[in-house]
């Protein structure tokens, strides 16, 4: 059962992106990677997070996850989503510009992003997030976030 797991942690990176950005500000994704019950976010960030900040990132998270808010899937053409919500649904790697249609990916008031993978449709089905392990790497000015979810 990878492909459901890989749904859950996928997901999961959606929930832990609203955290992020709600403790750090971080609005700009530079990468994700999932591999099973693995995961991992990559933000811009201008300075290396305290521990405390990582702490309550996994908090804020783990609450929102528990507070079961729904996925919710909207089909727009490029032009109207960037009319309604700005550049706030991108991240830092373009969608191709042949792309005309994009799927928005909505957790009410906490995360919104172009995503055209697949989605639990609640956040309680995430189940538990975990740190794994993080580092921020001055240089580039991006901060990882490895974690596991369970
Ligand atoms: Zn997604």
């Amino acid at each position: 059962m990878r492909e459901m797991i890989e749904i859950r942690t996928h997901s999961a990176l959606h929930v832990l992106k609203g955290a992020t950005r709600k403790v750090l500000g971080a609005k700009w994704t530079a990468s994700t990677y999932v591999n099973g019950p693995h995961g991992r976010l990559t933000v811009q960030f201008e300075r290396k997070p305290t521990e405390e900040e990582i702490n309550r990132i996994f908090v804020e998270a783990q609450n929102k996850i528990n507070e079961g808010l729904p996925f919710i899937t909207e089909k727009l053409s490029r032009e109207e989503a960037e009319k309604k919500y700005g550049d706030e649904i991108y991240d830092l790697f373009p969608v191709p510009p042949e792309v005309k249609e994009l799927y928005i990916v909505i957790i009410p008031e906490w995360n919104i992003n172009a995503c055209n993978k697949q989605h639990v449709s609640n956040t309680k089905e995430i189940g538990e997030i975990k740190l794994d392990h993080w580092r921020y790497r001055n240089a580039k000015k991006l901060l990882e976030i490895s974690f596991n979810v369970i």
